[in-house]
This record gives C-alpha cells, structure tokens and sequence, in this order.
C-alpha cells in the first residue's frame, strides 16, 4: 500500500477541481475500468477500486477538507492505528495501511503509545456493489439483492484467528504490543519505541493459526445483501444499506454497502432527473385535423388531444406523470411527449392522385412557413 496515489491524481483532477469536474472525472474512469468491461483484468479491478476509494473522499465536502489538510491519514479510520486484525497485507484494496502504520511508529518514536489503539474499536470499512436496474424499477422503487464482498469475522475461530483457542502473551514486547531500542548515533545513545515485531504490536500470540483465516481472525467472503431501492432514485446515485461493509475491529461497528445504481435504456422513454421524454408517432391527417391519441406514461397509456394544425416535433406536457421525488413519491416530475409527423409511405395510386389533388387547393395561408421560408430566399436572391 506505500505506492497508494493522490486521490486527484488518481481521477486525473486539479488540487481546486470543481464538484461537478470530480464527478465528471469519476465518470469518465469508472466506465473504462469497470469490471464488466475489463473480465478478469486484475489490473483494471485494481484502478477500478482505486477510483472509487479517491471519489468517495473527494465528492464529500467534509471528507474532501479533511483530506486536502491531513492527506490520507485524515479520511482512514485505520490510518496509522496498526494492523489488528488482517494486517497481513492479504486484504489488498480495503485500505489496509499496516506497513504505514511502521513506518510513523519508528518516525515519530512510538506514536502509539500502548496496546491500547490496538484495541480500540473501530469501524469497519465501507463498501461497493453495482446494481442494474429497469426504468420502471428505479422510478417506483424496489426491493433487490446484491452480491457485497465484504471482510466478516472468520467463522471458523469466531474471529479469534486461533485453531483452538489459545491465545499467549507476546514473549518479546510481553504484551505491551511495542519494544524499546536503543540507537547509537555520533556517540549519543538514543532510545526509542516501536511496535513489536514479532506480534505486529497486538502483544499476543497465536499458538495454532486457524487455517480458514490463516490466523488472521477475518475473511473476505461474497454475501447477497437486500437493497430497498426507493422510488425516483437516478443513475450515477448511491444507496447506502447500513452495517452491510466490512465487519468493524474491537466491537466497534461496521461499515456500510453503498450500492451504485445504474439503469437499463427504456424503448420508449428517457429520462432527465424528474421528467420523462418521449416520442409519439402521429399521421399527417391527425396532425392536420387534430386527434386523441394514446401517449405511454409510466401509469400506462392516457388520452390526449392534440390540437388542429400541430407540426411535428411540437413538445406536450403531462403534469405528474413524470419520476417521483426521492423519499416523497407523492411530488412528480412532468412527462414531455414530443409528436413526430410520420410521412406516409407505399401509397397506392389513388391515395397519390388524392393527395396531389389537396396540395393542388392548398393555399399559403395553410403553410405559413413555408411562404416566409420563400419569401426570404426570393429576398436573398433578388
Ligand atoms: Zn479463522
Ligand atoms: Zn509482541
């Protein structure tokens, strides 16, 4: 974890970037290293993850500030505070920073002063999932699941990481988790602390590894979790399902699911936050004369009259019957419906001499775009 990159680095960002310019790049670099464009890139997972661990700090103000004034140690729970647990480096990409965590020890002479960081709780970390959903889904809402991959306890020792129970105090640091050295340096004899390195400043010792964990007390496994998805929720958004991260250390609580909710292409409707667009194909009779027709809502079809004379590409609104509010379904978006004048094909014979018969005793009062659109070219030629 020593080669991890400046989060604006890593979305490719300026120190000042906007919200909007972060998401954007988030965006961007998330499509391309997505696992289900990248199958069984390692490398592509790896930045994948990277991506969203730099983006979740970066779109959050709080975190953001924190971040931008302490660097990493200012936005990870585990910064510095050892390796409890999984230390071992096997976790690779849930910000396991144990090796940093030796380094600031020996720098800084024994920053952690007892067993007792080591032993405090902590939350655990938070973590990702996709979720695919329909038009229809993400508009009313639903209930899914998701497959979480997640750090739990390991079943098999009850998170304790031993085989068969016994757990001894350190010989070396004798529990205390951290050893004295002593330093000659230009005469001076220096003392300083740093963590025991034959427990990893836990001061206890396993006997007999627990060989599901490999002593580590904690595995990472793949649980289907249940998402409640709420009604009008959008692409790009996350819904956050509480305590389904990674197990917390030391009693303390565990991190969260944050599922990013993408959504299907509907056939025939689109969407822009609240409002939903669609196109509705109409006869040049209709759209001469005037019609009821059928436009498709999300509550189904509705009847509605268009007037007499409409051109095509003219724009409708059906108030509320667009998207609903997040967490107040009650308040709906608008559906805009846009008719489109289908010029008719295959005619037969008759329906040509009929319809040459209409344009023969048509006016330009019935086409007053058409004689402006004239009338200026004669202008422009004259
Ligand atoms: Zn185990
Ligand atoms: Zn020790």
């Amino acid at each position: 974890m020593a080669d991890k990159r400046d989060y604006y680095e890593v979305l490719g960002v300026e120190k000042g970037a906007s919200a909007e310019e972060i998401k954007k790049a988030y965006r961007k670099s998330a499509m391309k290293y997505h696992p289900d464009r990248n199958p069984g890139n390692k490398e592509a997972e790896e930045k994948f993850k990277e991506i969203g661990e730099a983006y979740e700090v970066l779109s959050n103000d709080e975190k953001r500030a924190r971040y931008d004034q302490f660097g990493f140690a200012g936005v990870d729970p585990n910064y510095g505070a050892g390796q409890a647990g999984y230390g071992g480096g096997g976790f690779g990409g849930f910000g396991d920073f144990g090796d940093l965590g030796d380094i600031f020890g020996s720098f800084f002479g024994g920053g952690r002063r007892s067993g007792a960081a080591q032993n405090a709780p902590r939350r655990g970390e938070n973590v990702g999932a996709r979720l695919e959903l329909t038009f229809e889904e993400a508009a009313f809402g639903c209930e899914k699941e998701v497959a979480a991959q997640r750090i739990e306890n390991c079943s098999a020792c009850s998170g304790s990481g031993s085989a068969d129970g016994v757990i001894e105090t350190c010989a070396q640091c004798k529990g205390s988790g951290q050893v004295r050295t002593v330093q000659s340096f230009m005469g001076m004899s220096m003392q300083s602390t740093t963590v025991c390195p034959s427990c990893s400043g836990r001061g206890k010792m396993i006997k007999t590894p627990c060989a599901t964990c490999k002593g580590k007390g904690k595995v990472r496994r793949t649980q289907r979790v249940k998402v409640k998805v709420p009604a009008g929720v959008d692409a790009g958004q996350s819904v956050r399902v509480r305590g389904e991260g990674c197990v917390g250390a030391n009693g303390g609580p565990n991190g969260d699911l944050m599922v990013e909710i993408y959504i299907k292409r509907h056939p025939i409707f689109e969407r822009d936050n609240m409002t939903v667009y669609c196109e509705v194909p109409i006869t040049f009779t209709q759209a001469a004369l005037g019609a009821e027709i059928q436009v498709p809502t999300l509550d189904g079809k509705v009847s509605y009259t268009i007037p007499e004379g409409t051109q095509t590409g003219t724009t409708f609104t059906l108030r509320e019957k667009g998207i609903p509010a997040v967490g107040n379904p009650r308040r709906r978006g608008d559906e805009k419906f846009t008719v489109i004048v289908e010029t008719p094909t295959k005619l037969t014979r008759e329906q040509k001499e009929l319809l040459r018969q209409l344009d023969d005793g048509l006016d330009v009062k019935s086409s007053p775009k058409r004689k402006k659109f004239f009338d200026m070219v004669k202008d422009f030629f004259d």
